[in-house]
């Protein structure tokens, strides 16, 4: 049984930038949704939660898409608590070297993702991802993960309306730059650090 990673900090950490009501409903009703899912889709989990995009083809056929779909859900929501924290961390390390080498500077660096989020079309996902030994920021749509391509997903912005709509409205703009005054790398730079 795929067990429902524990959120790394309180429900009301994240604010005044995201609320209390849209972190507990974000993380027990929707993140938690797509795990249940999970495991009415899986009986045994055979492979780690991040090995089944890349396994995919192992399954049933007739299962594969709601398998993939709900993995992804949890996958990036993982990633999306564990982007954030209650005070704003800079990455480090041989992560912050290579974003100063790709983007020239932190701030370049930032405004780059902030402009790609804006341009996302529909619901979704913002990445920074590690593509062989450089950095990339891409748009995904839904739940597809980073994984599904061979890339390694380091630091992420849920771009569903679930993750705003209470606190901003129909205001994503504001959200997604308000989302950097709680960005974390610590596990971007852990990551990176690792495998590269
Ligand atoms: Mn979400």
């Amino acid at each position: 049984m795929y067990i429902l990673m524990k959120l790394p900090y309180s429900y009301n950490a994240l604010k005044p930038d995201i609320s209390e009501q849209t972190v507990n409903i974000h993380y027990n009703k929707h993140h938690k949704k797509y795990n249940d899912n999970l495991n009415k889709l899986i009986d045994i989990d055979i492979y780690p939660l991040e090995l089944i995009p890349e396994n995919i083809d192992k399954f049933p056929m007739e299962k594969r898409a709601d398998i993939l779909y709900n993995a992804g859900g949890v996958l990036n929501h993982n990633l999306y608590w564990y982007s954030m924290s209650e005070n704003q961390s800079m990455p480090k390390g041989r992560l912050l070297k290579k974003i100063n080498d790709t983007y020239g500077n932190f701030d370049n660096f930032k405004n780059t993702f902030i402009n790609k989020a804006k341009r996302l079309v529909g619901s979704g996902y913002t990445f920074l991802v590690k593509d062989e030994s450089n950095l990339t920021i891409m748009n995904l749509p839904n739940q597809e993960t980073p994984l599904s391509y061979g890339l390694t997903p380091l630091f992420t912005i849920d771009l569903w309306e679930h993750a705003y709509y209470l606190d901003y409205q129909n205001d994503r703009n504001q959200y997604i730059e308000n989302f950097w005054n709680k960005a974390n790398f610590d596990y971007a730079s852990k990551v990176f650090e690792n495998k590269s």
